[in-house]
């Protein structure tokens, strides 16, 4: 039977522990089926077992070997476009329940953190750092924008309040939320399946769902079994291939890159990032950062359009790490690994029905830490028969990629390009 490991990345090295589940064998039954465990299939099938459901969930490789493995840790509130975009698209019912679902995530990741005493280093607050007086100006406007959903928790920094908090000269202001924050990601994933255990629901590592038959009790089959069940939840996201071939038509997996230096020691750290605050820029393709609680800087960056893994990371992303800290030019990095996100055209997530009873949740496009755990519960009360919450996301219009499968990548390479020049010249 084929074994797929984590990937080499600090995360994985500094993992707690967790058992080796194994794989799934013969034929089971149950209430719903979840297919892959990162954030999107363990949160929604933490929610139903919470709400007295059986549920089994099938992951290809280990939990969190996906993006909820090896991400850059950021909570971050709201979408990947923000609600001004979503207004513009639905009535202002839904526009509201988006907008008030748009900030729920960072506080079902504390309250999961709380209740089942998941150790993952949570820490509060985040930066939107502005490179330019354009992107300043963007960031008042969503200051003004979250407030009229009611989330008054973002502050607006000057260039001396931004010094304040990230010791480099390359941006203008920015902003605190303090509702932002950070976590180890492999090690909230792990600890919510560990979670989902404890309530009795089941979980198979390297289980690859190769196959799934629909109908009145869909059937999900892997190589050496199958689960049928009332409900199936499609979490695959990036890493789902073409096993439900219209999922695959409406999205587009990407790569970003991440390394962690070597421990900086403490005053050093202390320097870079002094209230020890997450941080990301404004720019269309943005750099990310934090630091570990071993006091490694984690930075982050870069997309590949198609998720070529590329050869050399280090070499993509040492540049931007060095011109935002030059007092790091001579700092080891100590690992370096790529992870694969799902790209939306318009950049906001998908989630759907396929037939009556399997479900799907998809594509936060770079931006899915608070959002997939949001769509675990809107999932879940979606199965209970509770779905005006699910209704409201599922209305947002789902469009194909232009070009298809062979021009999606360059299309979307040469819109980046023109996004990323109007960032270097601040129009
Ligand atoms: C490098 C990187 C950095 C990022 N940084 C941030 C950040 O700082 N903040 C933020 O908000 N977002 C960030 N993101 C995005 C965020 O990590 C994702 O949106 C989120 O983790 C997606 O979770 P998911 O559960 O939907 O998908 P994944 O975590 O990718 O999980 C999908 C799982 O499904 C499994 N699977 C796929 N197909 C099958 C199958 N056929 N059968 C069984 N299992 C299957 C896979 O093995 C995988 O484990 C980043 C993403 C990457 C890649």
């Amino acid at each position: 039977m084929r074994h797929t490991p984590y990937p080499h990345s600090y995360y994985a090295a500094s993992a707690s522990p967790a058992p080796e589940r194994p794989a799934l064998q013969g034929a089971h039954e149950t209430d719903v089926c979840v297919i892959g465990a990162g954030y999107t299939g363990i949160s929604t099938a933490l929610f139903l077992l919470e709400q007295g459901f059986r549920v089994t969930v099938l992951e290809a490789a280990r939990v969190g070997f996906g993006a909820s493995g090896r991400n850059g840790g950021q909570i971050v509130n709201s979408y990947s476009r923000d609600l001004d975009v979503v207004e513009k698209q639905v009535g202002p019912r839904q526009a509201r329940l988006l907008g008030e679902m748009a900030f729920e995530g960072g506080q079902i990741i504390r309250d999961r953190v709380r209740r089942y005493a998941i150790d993952c280093d949570l820490k509060d607050g985040g930066v939107f750092a502005a490179v330019n007086h354009r992107q300043l100006k963007a960031l008042e406007e969503q200051q003004a924008l979250w407030r009229r959903y009611g989330y008054d928790r973002v502050e607006l920094l000057d260039a001396s309040g931004i010094r304040g908090v990230v010791n480099t000269d390359l941006y203008v202001g920015g902003s605190l939320d303090m509702g932002g924050g950070h976590i180890h990601p492999l090690n909230l994933v792990l600890g919510e399946a560990a979670a989902v255990e404890s309530l009795g629901g089941i979980i198979h590592e390297q289980s690859a769902v190769v196959r799934v038959q629909p109908g009145e009790r869909p059937v999900a089959y892997t190589e050496h079994g199958q689960v049928t069940a009332r409900f199936l939840v499609v979490a695959g996201n990036a890493y789902l291939g073409d096993l439900l071939p219209s999922l695959a038509a409406k999205s587009m997996p990407c790569g970003t890159q991440v390394v962690a230096t070597e421990p900086l020691g403490e005053e050093l750290a202390h320097s870079l990032l002094p209230q020890d605050y997450c941080v990301e820029d404004c720019n269309y393709l943005l750099d990310y950062y934090r630091l570990s609680a071993d006091k490694r800087l984690i930075f982050g960056g870069g997309v590949v359009y198609g998720a070529r893994d590329p050869a050399d990371i280090e070499a993509l992303v040492r540049p931007n790490l060095v011109r935002t800290f030059p007092q790091l030019r001579n700092v080891k990095i100590d690992y370096a690994w790529t992870g694969n996100f799902l790209l939306t055209l318009s950049r906001l997530p998908q989630m759907g029905r396929l037939g009556s009873n399997i479900y799907y949740s998809q594509g936060c496009s770079g931006h899915g830490v608070t959002f997939t755990h949001v769509a675990g519960r809107v999932l879940a009360e979606a199965i209970r028969g509770q779905a005006e919450r699910f209704d409201a996301f599922a209305a947002l219009p789902h469009y194909p990629f232009p070009g298809g499968r062979l021009l999606r990548v360059p299309l979307t390479a040469l819109g980046a390009w023109y996004y990323q020049l109007r960032d270097r010249i601040g129009w």
